[in-house]
């Protein structure tokens, strides 16, 4: 039931679990991350609490600077680690908070196209259909947006692109998500006390928005696709 996500210069996945254990508080009953290695989108996940998560990275640690990290409170599918995010293809890894309400529509349609689902959330329909645009020849930002325009439900979503560096982009849906800024690295979390450690100056998204980051810029748009402003303000250092 959180989202972390970090774009920046040094190895992401303790910065993640930390921030994911500051998420804790929400309950949950898997966890996962996913990176990108050499260009390529590479996961871990666990059913259980994130000493688990923990252990697999202890045995299996996971490099990249561009990554996303999640806790599951499960809606569709069992919690267990093929149901736990990120759910990803080879192009593009996603985590999601919330509900895709209109996701069997999706996976139908997804299906019908001859694509092949590894597990039984709603969320997987996400990664199908961002996959599918960015087969298609759309860009990140464009198969990221069109995908956004055919969900119905409430979530926040991070996702990461195979072969794009630096690059990650967020949406708010009835769930919150916010923007930290660091020196040279951008971070998106479910709340200010997961970003807390990682950045003093965080930025939420109005419900509808979306996100693009980049190491050193983030830009904002509203649902309707237009670029937007969305004020940055000064956390206080946590203890
Ligand atoms: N509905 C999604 C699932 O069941 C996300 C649940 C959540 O908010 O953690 O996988």
């Amino acid at each position: 039931c959180g989202i972390c996500g970090v774009v920046g210069h040094r190895n992401a996945t303790p910065l993640i679990v930390e921030a994911l254990r500051r998420l804790e508080y929400r309950g949950y009953d898997s966890a996962g991350i996913a990176s990108l290695v050499d260009g390529q989108i590479s996961r871990r996940r666990a059913a259980g609490k994130l000493d688990h998560l923990q252990a697999v990275l202890d045995v299996q640690p996971l490099a990249g600077v561009t990554a996303i990290g999640h806790t599951r409170w499960a809606t569709h599918g069992l919690p267990n680690e093929t149901n736990a995010h990120p759910h990803a293809t080879d192009r593009v890894a996603i985590v999601h908070n919330g509900i895709i309400e209109n996701y069997e529509e999706l996976k139908a349609e997804m299906q019908a196209v001859g694509r092949q689902f590894t597990s039984d959330t709603d969320t997987e329909c996400v990664a199908q259909l961002v996959d599918f645009y960015l087969d298609q020849g759309l860009s990140p930002r464009d198969a990221a947006s069109k995908t956004l325009g055919r969900l119905q439900g409430a979530y926040a979503i991070a996702m990461i692109f195979a072969g794009h560096e630096g690059l990650m982009i967020g949406a708010r849906h009835g769930a919150p998500l916010a923007v930290g800024f660091g020196e040279g690295e951008m971070f998106l979390g479910s709340d200010s006390l997961a970003l807390a450690p990682l950045a003093r100056k965080i930025a939420y998204l109005d419900d509808g928005d979306w996100c693009v980051l980049q190491p050193d810029a983030v830009e904002f748009f509203d649902s309707a696709n237009l670029r937007v402003q969305r004020p940055v303000q000064t956390i206080a250092l946590m203890a």
